[in-house]
């Protein structure tokens, strides 16, 4: 009968918070991709004190502060993108590095769903700090760093073929020391001919146990992708600018342009667990090589811009300009969101970011697909006609709304 009793309370307590629950922003009767939980279907996405709290048919959202109808949308986490250069500055010869070629994250971040951007190598483990104090700390975008094997980092010229500059045990220091920020190492723009650079920064790698993205080439004659992937580079490195044709022959292809076939190394090399990223940049996307890529299923592992002032108006644009290119090659739509969400996460070894599991940073984007004729291009000119495009309707960064295209929250956020 005691027993009873307690019971009796203790459905009575459960009942009563359900009954209490308030959510500060249910998310309603979106089609809700997240490849981590292999998700994709209409589900309502709840959240609270920055968290994801609920995903489930029919959340009562009666006491929900902010109620977002995402009915004939797509719900998914937060984008990740890997490859940004956001270490905006006032130096005007500094590049990407403090420099004007840089832009500032929040501009650029939460208009196409982005809520997470690493910056691939604008600083150096000499420029981190002014980084961190100017960037990280001012930004709400989250912003991480691939800190350049370079000390002085991505400042351009002969500054990035300083090998004395290349200093593996202090790069890993100022990574060690500023794990929460630094996710990696970055190799890029070297012309040198010799595998010195990519050393120096596996090296580092292995100090501090985080992952290396290469920018490779830039020689003639180019120095050889097979060693590059199977000797020099470890499994979870990431190779970025994968689908690039670069002029002059400076760096090999992963698509013999002959055949039109993947090499079977860059195959064995997949298998190996070398990540392949985008990295679209102002010239290293071609189509000559992502067409046949994906057609014979050679998928990027990760989607990113390589975002700066001179990609941002080129053929590149955005990251959602760049999934919607994919979705045109014939990739799907899960695997596109998958692939710029939680393989990115887990690249970057941020398991945390990138899914809407209960518990989970609420970082989401809401995103159209928008049905129409749209045109696509790349660097060469080379021009394809698609007739699906992304475009983000909302994002929400740790439980807040940070961007509303039209006004879809009840009630609006009002700034
Ligand atoms: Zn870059």
């Amino acid at each position: 009968m005691r027993k009873l009793y307690f019971l009796v309370l203790l459905i009575g307590c459960i009942g009563g918070t359900l009954r209490a629950q308030t959510y500060s922003i249910v998310i309603k009767g979106g089609q809700v991709i997240d490849p981590k939980n292999n998700l994709n279907e209409v589900l309502d996405v709840a959240i609270t004190d920055g968290k994801i709290v609920q995903v489930a048919k029919n959340i009562d959202a009666s006491k929900a502060k902010q109620v977002v109808n995402a009915k004939g949308m797509l719900v998914t986490p937060g984008l990740i993108d890997i490859h940004g250069h956001v270490f905006y500055g006032t130096e005007p010869n500094h590049y990407l590095s403090n420099g004007l070629t840089a832009v500032s994250p929040d501009g650029f971040t939460f208009r196409v769903g982005v809520t997470t951007i690493v910056d691939a190598g604008g600083a150096g483990w000499q420029s981190f700090p002014a980084f961190k104090k100017n960037i990280i700390f001012s930004s709400k975008t989250r912003v991480l760093s691939l800190l350049n094997i370079v000390g002085e980092g991505m400042r351009g010229g002969n500054w990035e073929q300083d090998t004395t500059d290349m200093d593996p045990k202090m790069a890993a220091a100022m990574a060690l020391g500023n794990a929460n920020d630094v996710v990696g190492f970055k190799v890029a723009h070297y012309m040198g001919g010799t595998w010195t650079p990519v050393d120096r920064a596996v090296e580092a790698g292995k100090l501090a146990n985080m992952p290396v993205m290469v920018d490779f080439g830039m020689h003639n004659p180019p120095l050889s992708l097979e060693q590059l992937f199977l000797k020099h580079l470890r499994p979870g490195d990431i190779f970025t600018h994968t689908y690039t044709l670069l002029d002059d022959n400076v760096r090999e292809t992963i698509v013999d342009e002959a055949t039109g076939k993947v090499k079977p190394f860059v195959w064995e090399a997949r298998k190996r667990g070398i990540v392949f990223d985008v990295g679209y940049g102002g010239a290293s996307f071609n189509y000559s090589q992502a067409i046949p890529a994906v057609k014979a299923g050679f998928l990027p592992t990760t989607i990113s811009t390589d975002l700066h002032t001179g990609s941002m108006n080129g053929s590149m644009k955005d990251l959602l300009s760049i999934m919607s290119k994919f979705v045109g090659m014939g990739e799907s739509v899960p695997d596109v969101i998958k692939a710029s969400t939680w393989t990115p996460a887990q690249v970057i070894k941020r398991e945390m970011l990138g899914h809407i599991s209960v518990g989970a940073i609420a970082d989401v984007a809401i995103l159209t697909m928008r049905e129409g004729n749209f045109g696509f291009y790349d660097k060469t000119g080379y021009r394809v006609e698609g007739k699906k495009k992304f475009e983000c309707e909302m994002t929400i960064k740790g439980g807040r709304i940070v961007y509303d295209l039209n006004g879809i929250a009840n009630p609006l956020v009002v700034r």
